[in-house]
């Protein structure tokens, strides 16, 4: 599980240019700020890094070095964007004007915000310089291309020779439109001052980068190197770029999906001997309140602002029981509190908290079963199938799915609990109890590990409460390392050593129980009367 922050995305020179700091400042701010978030909430990655490295820079101009020796690179002469009171060429995004299709007044150089249409900065009526506001020229200048065309027909046989009948909707449309419209050569260079050199020699590239969309999805392959060399094994990147039967999947959003189904495959299919990927779970949108989320207007979620009033468990129970993954859903804060009070409360916790408490006060270790009873079995062995059912929910990334099955053991374990009634045994029949807490305990513990992926938090509590000691599954690490100018830099990774077990673990009769507290909160209705209110209000911070 690799990934990091894009640092050479035009956002990123805009903003430095706005705040008169260099662009490394920039990069510098956000990714701090992501790590502290995935830190928060419990996202682990073996490595979460950014593209500003030597290692990555060394990625990229191996990638395009080949792809040009081996032909799927031209230069050809293009028309740029040119500031005359700058004096220098102006990425797209620092364009605007009046958009030629609907008549928009600051439409974006590259695409229209208004209506939505792609179109090339000399099209604008009037454009100008979003830096300084003078008008934009235009200038003949030279730049390396793609050629996707060349790579078509190959491309065209992988889609069509593997079955992809596995992937989402959205991932299968999307590819189709763009392919029937067919694949034109895509600049790869631009006339810009930060990102990774134009490996060539060649004065009329020394003012040129490398166009951060052919840079970005190399970060996948040149994040994994850098895995491979942090954990000391610097082969064993190849263990999932060359070997076939490696998976890879892309977690990423609607919108980025050309570039993870089309694009990055038709780059490695040009290097050669890469692994092409196994699917693209690429998610539809979250809306809020049943509107568009807006950072602008403050409609919004802010990780860094929500962290601090709810558990990171709650959080991540609500996006991950109500993620966008066949269609945009909605987060209402009015049913964040359902689901938190009736499922992560009422269910779970109910269950967890009413067997550990009755065990731990009346045995205070885990009873050793007399005898079990087919509805004590039944149980079991449904806790030890879900394994299997639920994994391959998780493998076909149905994490929706998963969850659901997994509440839905619980729910079932509920009820047991509910109709052996331990309570009243261990006054009639104290055997008949220990045998009733004994499974009652067993399938906490299979649930624990079940809820890990989506509850880390609550799950390690179990974990040491069911008397086990180490940690339950992976945690996220901040370390640093040392970038391109010598300084150091963060970067995420997971204590790994301690590998989550995915598999139905006997919990040892006799082993000591620690005290149970409880893990979760009831939420109060007002507290979303409250979070709505918060909405369209001054932003907390702009980002
Ligand atoms: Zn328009």
């Amino acid at each position: 599980m690799v990934s990091g922050s894009d640092c050479h995305g035009t956002p990123i020179t805009l903003k430095a240019e706005a705040d008169g700091v260099a662009p490394q400042e920039v990069i510098r701010r956000y990714h701090e700020s992501f790590l502290k978030t995935f830190q928060t909430l419990g996202i682990t990655f073996d490595l979460f890094t950014q593209t500003y490295t030597a290692n990555h820079y060394a990625a990229t101009t191996d990638f395009f070095v080949r792809l040009l020796d081996r032909g799927y690179i031209y230069k050809e002469r293009m028309t740029g964007s040119y500031s005359e009171s700058l004096g220098r060429f102006l990425p797209d995004r620092f364009v605007e004007g009046v958009c030629p299709n609907c008549g928009f007044t600051s439409a974006r150089g590259d695409q229209c915000d208004s209506c939505g249409k792609l179109h090339e900065p000399y099209e604008l009526v009037n454009p100008r310089s979003k830096l300084d506001g003078a008008p934009v020229t235009f200038r003949e200048t030279e730049h390396y291309f793609l050629d996707l065309a060349k790579i078509e027909p190959e491309l065209k046989r992988w889609l069509s020779d593997s079955d992809h009948s596995y992937w989402r909707r959205n991932a299968l449309v999307f590819t189709e439109n763009w392919l029937r419209e067919g694949l034109h050569g895509r600049a790869i260079t631009r006339d810009l001052e930060w990102g990774v050199p134009v490996p060539v020699e060649s004065e009329n590239f020394k003012d040129k980068r490398i166009y951060v969309w052919f840079d970005a999805v190399i970060g996948y392959l040149s994040a994994s190197i850098e895995w491979a060399n942090r954990v000391k094994s610097p082969e064993s990147w190849r263990d999932w770029w060359e070997d076939p039967a490696a998976r890879a999947y892309y977690f990423i959003g609607k919108d980025n999906i050309p570039f993870h189904s089309i694009i990055w495959p038709a780059m490695l299919i040009g290097y050669g001997g890469r692994t092409l990927p196994y699917d693209i779970p690429a998610n539809e949108f979250l809306n809020l309140e049943g509107e568009k989320m807006s950072t602008s207007r403050n409609w919004a979620l802010w990780a860094h602002d929500i962290e601090q009033r709810y558990a990171p468990d709650e959080l991540r129970y609500y996006l991950a029981a109500n993620a966008p993954e066949s269609r945009d859903s909605n987060w209402s804060w009015k049913d964040f509190i359902r689901r938190n009070n009736d499922e992560l409360v009422a269910t779970w916790g109910n269950l967890a908290n009413r067997v550990l408490s009755i065990a731990y006060r009346e045995f205070k270790s885990v009873p050793r079963p007399l005898q079990l009873i087919e509805s004590d079995l039944e149980l079991i062995s449904a806790g030890k199938a879900a394994f299997d059912a639920i994994g391959s929910h998780l493998d076909a990334v149905r994490l929706k799915t998963a969850l659901q099955e997994t509440l839905a053991l619980a729910q079932r374990a509920n009820r047991y609990i509910s109709e052996q009634e331990p309570w009243k045994l261990l006054k009639i029949d104290r055997t008949r109890a220990e045998a009733v807490l004994y499974t009652g305990l067993q399938i906490v513990d299979y649930l624990k590990t079940l809820f890990s992926p989506f509850l880390p938090f609550s799950s390690q509590v179990l974990h040491e409460t069911l008397g086990f000691s180490g940690t339950l599954a992976p945690q996220p690490i901040v370390d640093s390392a040392v970038d391109l100018n010598g300084q150091n830099r963060n970067l995420l990774t997971g204590n790994y050593e301690n590998d989550a077990r995915w598999v139905p673990g006997e919990l040892p009769a006799g082993q000591p129980l620690r005290e149970p507290q409880p893990l979760f909160t009831k939420l109060d209705q007002s507290v979303a009367d409250a979070e709505i209110r918060r909405l369209g209000e001054t932003p907390l911070r702009q980002r």
